[in-house]
């Protein structure tokens, strides 16, 4: 009998326009449930559905025979929730992701069985034990196996929930030690994609604009040189995220231009060299930003830089300091953040040991709530702060000037500007931003 698969993402509250029935997420399409739907064994008789909460309303009218809950931190207790609902339906519940990877003990209390580390060997291989009502409550695979990965079942995604819908990987993991990254902790390493089969998939792509998803997409120069020469006779415009290391290389500005790179995520995070040392991103440096903000202009590619609040170094000027520097080098499109220990990291290990914890709902590790003690503020300041950083950042003038200069890119970057005007207001209207234990 055929058995009906339901694969969760639980929904994300940071990046979502919420209005009634619709739904829309400012974010590129994530690629995990659509890979998980392509590892599917062809042979197995299961019906595959896809769920973002983030963009689409859960049918809790449906019923279905295993559910597949993928969980960040911040998705983790929504997603715990579901799990509880779907075992009381009668759900054969099975949880995977970077939270089950850093806290399995924790994750299977609330699954038929949990799936650590990579997918691709060890979920079709859940899935054949499950059909034979073997399965078992646990599955384990670091192995890199990368290049077995298949071609995501885009057809199964709902294109219209997402800003850019056309997202591929090239790369798993970082080779970077940042201390509050959750990447880092997870210890994934570091994996990179037969550029061919990349290439290939893109291809196949039909839209112009495509988005890889990895975390740091520049961690091997060699690799990410020669993807960007293979994108060039595709002609396609793509945006993806890099640290700033990739800039050491005197090639690289000269290959994001010829290989249509229209924007780039970089992790600015602070503009305090001490903090980027003790964060251990002191390939970060301050003085080199004002440059690299000009040299990403002047070949039309918009820059997308984060900042973090809550650094021990930060006092209460940081916030003023920060909103400058982004409008008088008119950082395209800035995006803020709460320094955010995740379990398991080298932050949350020396904030327990100090006693800064606040508490673990895990809901607030979003990185926009503050979870942790700050040094040299109270945590309302640190709150009230971050919200005035956007509200000074995304008013209509500051707004415009950042998307002039954006050139032929324009509409891209007044994109991003709305998408976080709209945001802001999200901010401000939300209730009980801080919990209290
Ligand atoms: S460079 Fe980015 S992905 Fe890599 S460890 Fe640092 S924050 Fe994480």
């Amino acid at each position: 009998m055929t058995k009906k698969l339901l694969i969760l993402l639980p929904e994300a509250n940071i990046h979502k326009i919420k209005i009634g029935n619709f739904r829309k997420s400012f974010r590129e399409a994530p690629l995990t449930a659509t890979t998980l739907a392509a590892l599917v064994p062809e042979d197995l008789d299961i019906d595959i559905s896809i769920i973002d909460e983030s963009i689409q309303k859960i049918p809790f009218d449906k019923t279905y025979d295993i559910v597949a809950i993928s969980i960040i931190t911040g998705t983790s207790t929504r997603g715990y929730e579901l799990a509880d609902y779907y075992r009381k339906k009668g759900a054969t519940v099975i949880m995977g992701g970077v939270h089950v990877k850093l806290r399995p003990e924790e994750a299977a209390q609330y699954a038929d069985s949990i799936v650590i580390g990579f997918a691709e060997h060890s979920w079709p291989e859940l899935l054949r034990d499950y059909m034979q009502g073997q399965l078992k409550p646990k599955y384990e695979n670091l192995k890199k196996s990368f290049d077995i990965m298949p071609s995501p079942r885009r057809d199964l995604q709902k294109n219209s929930g997402y800003s850019i819908p056309n997202t591929v990987n090239a790369t798993r993991g970082c080779k970077g030690s940042c201390d509050f990254c959750a990447v880092d902790a997870a210890k994934f390493g570091w994996q990179t994609r037969e550029i061919d089969s990349i290439i290939e998939e893109i291809k196949k792509i039909p839209a112009k604009r495509i988005v890889f998803n990895d975390v740091s997409m520049g961690e091997d120069m060699v690799y990410f040189k020669a993807l960007l020469r293979a994108m060039i006779p595709l002609k396609k415009k793509w945006g993806g995220l890099v640290s700033t290391r990739v800039f050491q290389d005197p090639e690289t500005l000269d290959l994001l231009q010829k290989s249509g790179c229209s924007y780039l995520l970089i992790g600015f995070e602070s503009l305090n060299d001490i903090s980027l040392t003790n964060m251990n991103k002191g390939f970060n440096r301050f003085d080199e930003y004002k440059i690299l903000i000009e040299q990403l202009r002047s070949i039309n590619v918009i820059l997308m830089a984060c900042f973090i609040f809550g650094f021990d170094e930060d006092t209460l000027d940081v916030f003023e300091n920060t909103v400058s520097f982004v409008k008088e080098y008119k950082v395209n499109i800035p995006r803020y953040a709460i320094y955010t220990p995740f379990p398991g990291t080298k932050s949350y290990k020396r904030f327990s040991e100090q006693g800064r914890i606040l508490h673990n709902k895990w809901e607030y590790y979003d990185t926009q709530h503050v979870v942790f003690q700050p040094k040299n503020m109270t945590v309302e300041q640190l709150d009230d702060g971050f919200k005035k950083a956007y509200k000074d950042t995304f008013t209509i003038g500051s707004s415009f000037a950042r998307t002039v200069t954006s050139g032929k890119n324009f509409s891209l970057t007044f994109g991003g500007n709305l998408a976080y005007r709209i945001y802001l207001k999200r901010l401000y209207a939300e209730q009980n931003r801080i919990y209290k234990p």
